[in-house]
């Protein structure tokens, strides 16, 4: 794990880049910043989480870090303890954690806490969609305010280009820089299930409601119907091994006080 503080003092905020280590919008991004004239009003941090996964080109080395937290330092498994010393990292600060994809209809936000705060957190990223995994578990940001962001399919330049901009958005929209922003009134898409299947092609669209009935995945001439309504969330066809993606429903808006 790489950790750097822009500023002096204390951070309130922290930068989270690699919880996958083949992810690195965040980290593009991060650099990016760096390299302009813009500084920051405040102090804030910024973490490299799975540094060694990142240096291999790896997604992880021994296990997934996102679903591990809180972890355990006397494990065997490198993200085990990894997650144990990024959780102490993240405590007490309020957290924005970058990331990019294999399924389509990025970017957006993903909450897992469950609190209010990190739902109207969301709203300082600019983006009009968040996803609400909270009934899932996972996510290093479950036990502080924050949220992640999904920010492109992999590591298009596109996903760097996005992380940038919702970095500098959210850093505004916080106080911490001096440029415009609007803060948004995300539409919520809460996940109450998965839709499980080894090898399906993903035929619907992320974030589009599919009917009952609906054909949403086929698999050598068989196909998967929905058996309620529901939208997809971070469905596709190559994104997850025993799974085709997650089913949500829409809550309305995360709307200003
Ligand atoms: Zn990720």
């Amino acid at each position: 794990m790489h950790v750097e503080t822009l500023g002096d003092g204390r951070p309130d905020y922290t930068i989270v880049a690699c919880v996958h280590g083949d992810e690195t919008c965040g980290w593009h991004a991060f650099n990016r910043f760096k390299a302009s004239d813009m500084s920051v009003a405040e102090p804030v941090k910024f973490v490299l989480a799975n540094e060694r996964a990142f240096k291999l080109g790896y997604r992880y080395c021994d296990t997934d870090l996102n679903r591990v937290m809180p972890g355990d330092e006397t494990s065997d498994q490198h993200e085990v303890r990894l997650a144990a010393r990024l959780r102490r990292e993240l405590e007490g600060t309020t957290v924005i954690d970058f990331h990019s994809t294999e399924s389509k209809g990025c970017p957006y936000v993903i909450v897992t806490g469950g609190d209010d705060a990190s739902l109207r957190l969301a709203q300082s990223t600019g983006l009009n969609r968040v996803v609400d995994m909270s009934h899932i578990g996972g996510g290093v940001t479950r036990h502080v305010t924050g949220v992640a962001v999904e920010c492109g399919y992999y590591d298009d330049e596109d996903a760097s280009t996005t992380a940038y901009r919702i970095l500098l958005h959210f850093l505004a929209a916080e106080g911490l820089l001096g440029r415009p922003y609007a803060r948004s009134t995300p539409e919520v898409y809460e996940v109450f299930g998965d839709a499980s299947g080894q090898g399906f092609t993903f035929v619907a669209e992320n974030f589009r409601r599919v009917e009952e009935g609906e054909v949403f995945a086929r698999k050598n001439g068989t196909v998967r119907r929905a058996e309620t309504d529901f939208y997809p969330v971070l469905m596709s066809t190559h994104g997850y091994d025993d799974r085709i993606g997650f089913k949500a429903r829409r809550m309305g808006r995360v709307d200003e006080e």
